[in-house]
Formats: structure tokens, C-alpha cells, sequence
């Protein structure tokens, strides 16, 4: 790993001013960016710690709904009661990733910005066209755990478990840059290979984020975030879906469905949505939509596993939605 000056700014403007100059890089809880360092992937001049601004890890409940600072561990949010109780997708989320060591460090800003897992990405010996050359090696090399939509120009999948369980809370993204603030749609955030491979993320160099608000749940109303892995800790997703639904009597009403870890950002799945709406949330109107969520789907030759496990998972998710909803 290369020297770097290592800046712990007090508030979020000092840290958008320390990050102003060139070569600079925001750390979390450091447990993506420092493995991409020790790699080489990444070689930043500087780092600014923000986890620990004042203020950068509280949560909140605000007249627009939940702001959660961007410093807040995922070992918080999925145990705080509030979240629990009205973001129950997010919490779920949180509690799934990683391991109790991870996630007692990982932030929810670093969250959404890691970095994708491919291992040719990775793998210093490898310059696929994510890091400037012009192969994706996942196309015809070892691509079992890679994208199952989207996935002609680069077959990295979208590692965030935040990204989907903020996504059916209507999430928005807060930013600190040096032209000011703003405010990004949970949709809006991702970058697909198609636009700029080189990133994943619609953040401009230097901008931070301070706080990602989200809507929590109305009265008889449901969410749940579900994902399959291969091992039970220490791992990623191979799918994951969250689900957002309202009842209207014993109807599904206003469904959000969004999937992750199966292409290279997060996709909304507004047919399964449309398939699930107005009907009884069962097992078989949650398979059906689940036919929809999967449609189009075009797999790799290793990875067509995917699409029957994610079928299964997003069923999973309608229904642990709607017992929440049930019972709220
Ligand atoms: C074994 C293992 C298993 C894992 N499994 C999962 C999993 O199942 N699901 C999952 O979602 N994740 C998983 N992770 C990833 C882990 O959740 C992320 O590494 C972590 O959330 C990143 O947060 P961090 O605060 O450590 O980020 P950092 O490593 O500090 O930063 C990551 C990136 O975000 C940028 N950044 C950090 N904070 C900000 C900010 N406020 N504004 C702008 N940019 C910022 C950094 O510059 C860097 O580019 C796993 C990690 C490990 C090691």
C-alpha cells in the first residue's frame, strides 16, 4: 500500500474542502476502500475519515420521514427499534450483510459506493474493461456468480443490500460537494456500463453524502428485504429482492419490487409490481409475480442457477411483506 495523509475533518463542509484537492478519497468504515488499496485499485494521496463527524451518525425521525446519516454503521441500523418497526426492509438488509465484524464498521454511505466483487475486477492481473481494457473476461470465463440481466457489456452485479431496501422506501441520497447540496432518487444513483463503465455510482469527485431519507411505512403496510448466498456469513448475495406493500382490504396496493445481485445496478420490477396489485398476496399470485420479476433474464453459461433461486427469493420477499403488512 502506498503512504497516504490520513484527515479527520470535524464537520461534513470541512470534509468536502479536504477532499476538494486532487488524489483524495472519503473512508467509512473502510472495509471496501482498504482492501482496494492494499490491492492497488485504488491509490488515494489522502484519506478523510467521515464516520466519525458529529451528527454523521444519527438517525432520525423528520417531518419528510427517516434521515439516517451516511455514518451510521449497519450494525446500528438493523438494530434500531425505529428502523425495525417502520423501515423493516432496511433493517433486514443490514442484518444480512456481511458478518457482526463488517458490519460494526461498515457505513451506509460506504455501502452504497463499494465497489463491484467480479474477480477479474479485482484481480490486479486482470485490466478488464472496467478498469480500461477492453474485455470483460466474465463473458466467457468463470462466471458463476456474475450478472443475469444486463449483462452484455459488463457482467458485474450490484453488491449493496442497502441499495434495494432503500429503493422501495422511496429513498433519496443527500450530497455535500463543493458546488453545494443535493438530493439524488435512490433510482437515480446507479450507473449502468452502458453510460460510463468506470463507475457505478452518480456521485461528481469530491461530493459526499451526508444522509440517505426514506419514507417509512403507513398503516397496514409491509416491507422485507430477502437474499440467498452460498454461505450463510461472510458473503454477498447471489439474489436478493426487497418488497414494499400496502393492503387495501386483503389487496396488494402499491407494491414496489426491486432486485439486487443480479446485474450490474439495482432494477425495479414494475411488471411483477403490476401482476401483484389488486390481487390476494398468497403463494400464488407472489410466484406469479415472480414470473414477472425473472422475464428476460438472459444468464450466462454458468449462472442460469440465478434466475430460479432469485424466482424463489422474490416470492420469499412478497410474502414476508405482506405477513408484515398483516399484522401491522
Ligand atoms: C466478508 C464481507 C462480506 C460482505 N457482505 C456484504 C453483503 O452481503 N451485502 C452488502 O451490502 N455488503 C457486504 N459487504 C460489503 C460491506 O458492506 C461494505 O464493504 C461496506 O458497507 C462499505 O462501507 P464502509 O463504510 O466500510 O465503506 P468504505 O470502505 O469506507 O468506503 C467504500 C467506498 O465508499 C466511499 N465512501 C464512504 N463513505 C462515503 C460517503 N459518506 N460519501 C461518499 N463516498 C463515501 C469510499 O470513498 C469508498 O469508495 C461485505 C464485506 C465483506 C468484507
Amino acid at each position: 500500500m502506498k503512504n497516504f495523509d490520513w484527515i479527520t475533518p470535524a464537520t461534513s463542509a470541512e470534509a468536502v474542502q479536504s477532499a476538494a484537492q486532487a488524489g483524495r478519497a472519503f473512508m467509512g468504515g473502510g472495509t471496501d476502500l482498504l482492501p482496494l488499496m492494499k490491492s492497488g485499485l485504488r491509490e488515494p494521496t489522502g484519506v478523510v475519515s467521515v464516520a466519525r463527524i458529529p451528527g454523521m451518525d444519527r438517525i432520525e425521525l423528520t417531518v419528510g420521514g427517516f434521515s439516517i446519516g451516511a455514518g451510521v454503521t449497519l450494525a446500528t441500523l438493523c438494530t434500531h427499534a425505529d428502523v425495525q418497526r417502520s423501515l423493516p426492509a432496511v433493517a433486514d438488509a443490514a442484518r444480512l450483510a456481511a458478518t457482526p465484524l463488517v458490519r460494526n464498521r461498515a457505513t451506509v454511505g460506504g455501502n452504497l459506493c463499494q465497489r463491484p466483487r467480479c474477480w477479474y475486477f479485482r484481480h490486479a492481473d486482470y485490466n478488464c474493461s472496467k478498469k480500461g481494457g477492453e474485455v470483460c473476461y466474465a463473458i466467457e470465463g468463470e462466471n458463476k456468480f456474475h450478472a443475469i440481466f444486463d449483462n452484455t457489456t459488463c457482467n458485474i452485479v450490484h453488491p449493496s443490500n442497502l441499495a434495494p431496501a432503500f429503493w422501495v422506501h422511496d429513498g433519496v441520497i443527500h450530497v455535500l460537494g463543493a458546488k453545494g447540496e443535493r438530493s439524488i432518487k435512490l433510482e437515480d444513483f446507479w450507473v449502468r456500463p452502458e453510460e460510463d463503465i468506470r463507475t457505478e455510482i452518480a456521485l461528481e469527485a469530491g461530493e459526499l453524502i451526508t444522509a440517505v431519507s426514506c419514507r417509512p411505512l403507513g398503516s397496514k403496510s409491509g416491507s422485507a428485504f430477502e437474499e440467498v448466498n452460498e454461505k450463510q456469513s461472510y458473503d454477498w448475495g447471489l439474489v436478493a429482492c426487497a418488497v414494499r406493500l400496502s393492503l387495501d382490504g386483503d389487496k396488494a396496493a402499491d407494491a414496489r419490487i426491486v432486485i439486487g445481485a443480479v446485474a450490474p445496478v439495482p432494477l425495479r420490477r414494475e411488471a411483477a409490481e403490476a401482476v401483484l396489485n389488486g390481487k390476494v398476496p398468497n403463494e400464488a399470485t407472489a410466484w406469479a409475480a415472480a414470473d414477472a420479476a425473472i422475464a428476460g433474464a438472459t444468464p450466462l453459461r454458468d449462472n442460469a442457477y440465478k434466475v430460479t433461486m432469485l424466482r424463489a427469493c422474490v416470492k420469499n420477499a412478497i410474502l414476508a411483506a405482506a405477513a408484515r403488512a398483516r399484522k401491522s
